[in-house]
């Protein structure tokens, strides 16, 4: 059977959306990307926000036009949160969050899977074949959950809401994936989670974040180990001695929300200005060519103009290399969705306007200082470029990085040097040395 599988929203979506490929895949079905036609298709939704929410239901209508013999399965923040509005989009099955580990059994049991052979049960399968849902060749980075749900209420979060409490994945789980991707010959995992540096809590391990990368690195041979996005409180004393091992890769994403103390007050953050600066100065002193990346929201109920310009100075000040900027989005069943001082839509564009025309300058400071440096990267993926090749790759620290080559250079899940000696908007532009086709 072919299967389309498809996802929007966070990192973790879309490991869930890769685990599931996987597990289809090593069932005999075969996974086939956007152009080609699908029997069944799978999406992974978000309700992060309204526009993601839009955005899902803007996708499951496409993925029904572009396969109109296909059964069609949603699962996701938005099946979990809003089933009714999910059924109403002329789908074949909604499957909620608490039941997603199951998924391929349940679209087995609804009869939706033909010609197939049994879908083996996650801990019976040894064997997922790699499976690429971008580009039909093999992936380079896996994006590996190891942790769901959340215990703090964030008052705009709607996600803990739609996940429910956390829960970690024991660690020869862990383990064992991660060992297979490298035999397979993935070069980079991303650890995923809801609540990343929860990990282990609900185990009786409060160390269990900082226990987990560890044994990860002591005991599989992975190159490339990152951490995806972790609350500023999570982070214990000595955490950062983990970066000792380069293989451990030089980027954090500490969403900080808001730089204002009182907007971070409303918004139950625990987090202030002077905690996160003291955290970003001692991750810095530990780590070098460190990437400090952050969410932002604009427009939190009740953010004045005093407000959102400190918060607007303090982002300044942390020297991000990114921002991501989320509008804020009234969620039924979160504490600020019941607080007054909803702001315009005017005001927020207004300031997202500004915080985006700081982003931008964020990021081209950070991507200068690595001009004239040379920099391991690992090759993603190539299009053409006039009569040869432009490959696109990621740093350690997470700068992306363009290339020139000629036809057939075959950088593709390679890690390879570049000497950094230009940027262009949103990337760096590389030379690499030594690799049949360069361009030089
Ligand atoms: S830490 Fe806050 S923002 Fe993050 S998932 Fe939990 S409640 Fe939501």
């Amino acid at each position: 059977m072919r299967i389309r599988l498809d996802s929007i929203g966070c990192r973790l979506n879309i490991s869930e959306i890769e685990e599931m490929a996987r597990h289809f895949a090593a069932a005999g079905h075969r996974i086939v990307g956007p152009g080609d036609a699908a029997d069944l298709v799978v999406f992974n939704t978000c309700a992060v926000t309204h526009v993601a929410a839009r955005k899902s239901r803007q996708v499951i209508r496409q993925l029904r036009r572009a396969n109109p013999g296909a059964a069609v399965v949603v699962t996701g923040c938005y099946a979990e949160l809003s089933p009714q509005e999910m059924a109403a989009l002329d789908v074949d099955l909604v499957i909620g969050n608490t039941q997603k580990d199951r998924l391929p059994h349940l679209v087995a049991d609804a009869g939706l899977l033909r010609d197939s052979d049994p879908v083996p049960a996650p801990d019976a399968a040894s064997f997922l074949p790699n499976v690429s849902l971008a580009e039909g060749g093999s992936h380079t980075r896996a994006f590996v959950k190891v942790q769901d749900g959340c215990d703090n209420r964030c008052a705009f979060c709607i996600v803990t809401v739609a996940r429910g409490a956390g829960r970690s994945r024991l660690l020869p789980d862990v383990l064992a994936e991660i060992n297979r991707l490298a035999a397979q010959g993935y070069q980079e995992a991303v650890l995923s989670g809801v609540h990343l540096g929860s990990y282990g809590r609900d185990l009786g391990d409060a160390a269990g974040l900082r226990n987990l990368v560890q044994t990860i690195l002591a005991e599989t041979d992975l190159p490339r180990l990152r951490l995806s996005s972790l609350e500023p409180w999570d982070l214990a004393d000595g955490f950062f001695e983990l970066w000792q091992n380069p293989r451990l890769l030089p980027h954090l994403h500490l969403p900080l929300q808001s730089g204002c103390d009182e907007t971070l007050r409303r918004m139950a953050r625990r987090t202030s200005q002077a905690e996160f600066a003291r955290l970003l100065a001692d991750a810095r002193a530990a780590i070098p060519d460190l990437s400090v990346t952050t969410d932002i929201i604009i427009g939190f109920p009740g953010e004045t103009d005093a407000e959102f310009a400190e918060s607007l100075a303090f982002t300044e000040a942390m020297e991000f290399s990114k921002l991501h900027i989320f509008r804020y989005s009234r969620r039924e069943g979160t504490a600020a969705a019941r607080m007054r001082g909803q702001i315009p839509s005017k005001v927020m564009q207004a300031r997202s306007r500004q915080m985006h025309s700081l982003n931008a300058r964020l990021e081209e400071t950070f991507r200068q200082k690595f001009v004239g440096r040379t920099m391991p990267v690992l090759w993603e993926s190539h299009e053409p470029y006039g009569f040869g090749e432009q490959w696109s790759g990621l740093t350690g620290n997470y700068l992306r990085v363009i290339t020139q080559t000629s036809p057939n250079a075959q950088l593709r899940n390679r890690v390879l040097p570049a000497q950094l000696v230009d940027t262009v908007p949103a990337a760096l532009v590389g030379q690499v040395t030594g690799v049949a086709g360069e361009m030089g």
